[in-house]
Parts: structure tokens; sequence; C-alpha cells
């Protein structure tokens, strides 16, 4: 018995198998030089990581198109790999180029260095998301080279600008190449395997099914202007404060979200941290405060404007409307002023309930036998939202296992992600992307 199984194992294999460890590092070192490449968003310009991409496709004997999209060298890349069934549309993996700016001084590395070092790579987009678009184009690279021809056409869309909400990338080739796209299902970032981040103990694989709306609001509070040393109560700044205080006190209310329900039926009591705490309620975060008069402000000067802006994310379901009527209510002074600095996006949720989730959840269990796979709804706003709100389903899914500290370096100092685990997820989207669904 033993050496039968082990017999089949080795002819499976030696018939099936691609070469990993040339595949993994011919990957590693790709993503060290699309790290090394500062697409910073702004200015969004992606024309030099479109032609890294653009070079290693067209290597494979794929044939990548650029599609300039901005003044400022916003491009994006569109790639088609045929399946064998041209009547079922495509499967869209969905990645961006861009990434949002560092404080180098922060670092304990150059975050623009491609540095691997105690089995990490390092650097700004690792996580976001670049890590990904690597293992995206990998899978897609091998499928090709292996002569694997997926059940449907599979598209990569690389685009410049997710960062500041996708105008120039997503959003226009929506609106410009639709016909392109006209995807069945989309793979874009979202969720990500982790140990006891979501549940206590438990290794859980959560795949976004939905996403918070993003609504950023500016507080402008006018008071009088005056001398340091003589305190007055209209003083703007005291204005703003007591504004912020009040907004900031958010009652406990809003309804539960049913993907939130659905994960805690699965997963029973959610950990207590800032993930979890951001996805079971509308949050607010006050993200900048500026006032004083001159450049340095004066020490000694009364300012008659204080600003500060909120970062306000609502649940898919709550209104916008309502929420800002609450928000000044609580405020209740008309001395401040609150005007949107951005338009929500209430997309709902996705169904789980699809011959493609169902997929991704087997390949998670054969490569990490033991996780949970459930849905998950995104505290944080990704390129998906406008393809859920066509009615597409999307599902947001980094297949890397990280802990919570790495996580948290998305968007902050130090970003990077274990080497093992790029290559694992290499591994899932080969093997999803390879199956039927
Ligand atoms: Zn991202």
């Amino acid at each position: 018995m033993k050496f039968f199984t082990l017999f089949l194992l080795a002819s499976v294999s030696a018939y099936a198998e691609p070469d990993w460890p040339a595949i993994e590092t011919r990957a590693l070192d790709l993503l060290q030089r699309y790290i090394r490449i500062k697409s910073i968003n702004p200015p969004a310009d992606s024309r030099e990581a479109a032609a890294l991409f653009k070079a290693e496709l067209e290597k494979a004997g794929l044939e990548p198109r650029l599609y300039a999209s901005g003044p400022g060298g916003q491009t994006n890349l569109l790639v088609r790999l045929k399946g064998r069934d041209s009547s079922k549309k495509p499967l869209l993996l969905l990645n961006h180029f861009d990434v949002v700016p560092v404080d180098p001084q922060r670092w304990p590395v150059d975050p623009f260095g491609g540095v691997i070092k105690d089995g990490w790579i390092w650097g700004r987009g690792t996580l976001d998301m670049k890590g990904v678009g690597v293992a995206h184009l990998t899978a897609l690279v091998t499928l090709k080279r292996e002569g694997i021809v997926p059940a449907r056409d599979i598209v990569m869309l690389s685009t410049p600008d997710e960062e500041t909400g996708g105008e120039r990338g997503v959003q226009w080739m929506l609106a410009n190449h639709w016909s392109e796209l006209n995807p069945e299902y989309v793979l874009d970032e979202g969720g990500m395997g982790a140990r006891d981040v979501l549940a206590p103990g438990k290794l859980v694989f959560g795949i976004a099914v939905g996403e918070k709306q993003m609504l950023w609001l500016k507080l402008t509070a006018t008071g009088a202007a005056g001398h340091g040393s003589q305190p007055i109560p209209d003083n703007a700044n005291n204005i703003l404060m007591d504004a912020l205080r009040k907004a900031l006190d958010q009652p406990a209310t809003g309804k539960r979200n049913p993907v939130v329900a659905e994960m805690s039926a699965t997963l029973g009591e959610f950990s207590a941290n800032k993930f979890t705490a951001a996805i079971q309620r509308n949050t607010i975060s006050l993200t900048t405060l500026r006032s004083g008069v001159g450049d340095p402000p004066k020490a000694n000067v009364i300012p008659s404007i204080a600003e500060a802006t909120l970062d306000c994310r609502l649940l898919p379901g709550a209104n916008a409307d309502e929420f800002v009527s609450e928000l000044k209510a609580r405020i209740n002074d008309s001395r401040v002023k609150v005007e949107r600095l951005s338009s929500p996006t209430d997309a709902g949720e996705s169904s789980s309930r699809t011959p493609l989730f169902e997929t991704i959840r087997r390949v998670i269990a054969q490569h990490h036998p033991g996780a949970v796979v459930t849905p998950m709804l995104a505290p944080y706003g990704t390129d998906s939202v406008h393809l859920r709100k066509r009615g597409i389903p999307a599902y947001g899914f980094i297949p890397m296992l990280l802990n919570l500290e790495t996580i948290s370096t998305m968007h902050s100092d130090a970003e990077r992600i274990p080497v093992d685990q790029f290559h694992k997820a290499i591994r899932i989207f080969y093997d999803v992307l390879r199956s039927e669904y």
C-alpha cells in the first residue's frame, strides 16, 4: 500500500508539476524589481511598472495591451489567456500598480530597495498589492507555459490609481473598455489568512465579499481672531475641539451586516482588535488637524479658522445622508461647517454561494489544512466596489498567512511579507485558475 501510494504520488507529480523552485526564484526577482519602481500615487505614473509586467508577459507568449488613461503617465495593462469555453465570461484578476507614499525615516530598510532579509521581502507595496500582482501574473504565465488551457478566459487588469479611487484605472477601464472585461467573477485584494486575528486560536482565511463605504468629511470651525495673551470663548480651535469630541462620541447604533453575521456564525466569538471592531460598526477616524496663522504658525495668535478631516467608514446598507445629519445634530453648532470630500458607494455584498468561492475554499484547504474559510467584510476600500456596483461577484483574496503585526504594515512603515507565503500565494492562485468553476 505504501509503495503503491508513493509510486502514484511520484508519477502524478512528475507528470503534472511545474518546476516550482525555478518559478519561485523568477517571481521573487520580479517582485524585487517591481518594488524598486517608485509607482507612488500621487502622481500614479505607472508607465515603468506597466512596462515591467508587459515584458514578463510577452516572454511567456502572452499579448498584453497598455491603455494610457491620463496625462500623468497613468497606464493600465490588460492581458488575456484564452480558455476552453468561449461562451463563458472571463475571470478577472484585478491588481494595482500604485502604492501610497512613505516616510523613509521610519523604515528600517530602504522602502524601495526590494530588500530580502530573514525570510521576508520588504518594501512599499509588498502587501498592497505588488506581491499579489506578481502572484497573479506568475500564476497566469505558469498556466501558459505549462500549456494548460483554463476552463474560461482569464483576464488580468493592472491599474494605476487604486489608492485614489480608481478614476484613471478601474473606473476608466470599465467606462472605456467594458467589452474587453465583462467578467463573470473578479479576484482582487481584500481578505487574507491569519491566526487569532478574526477569532481567538483559529486559523481563518477571510475572502472579502463586500467593503465599507468611504465617507470623508471636512469640519471647519470659524471663530474670532485675537491675541494669545487674552483667551476668548470663540477661539476657533476650542470650537473645533468641542465639535470633534461630540462628533467622535458616536452612539453604538446600526444594524448588523449579514456578512458579519455569517462570519460570527462560522467563527464564534471575534477576537478583540481594531480590525474586528471596524467591521462591526460605522467608524470615524480623525485624520488631519489644521489651524494657526503664519508659516510656521505663530504661537501667540488665535486663528479665526480651524479645520479637521474625518475618515468615516460606513457599513454596506448604511445611509450616508442620515449618518451626516446625525453627526451634525451631535455637533449642533452653527459655527462649524461640515462638508463632504467623497461620495460613498454602497455596492452591497457579493454572494459567496458560487462555484468559484467553493473552488477557493477547496484550494485553501489543500494548502492550509485545518484553516476555516469565511466570507468577510473588508473595513477598507478596494477597486472591487466598482465591479460589485455592476452586480459582478468580486472576491478580495490575498492568499497569504499573515499575523496582525504584518497586516498592520499596510499603508504604514516596514511593509513586508514572508517569502514563503508569497510563494504559496502563487501556488494557490495557480490551483484556483486551473480548476473548473
Ligand atoms: Zn491596495
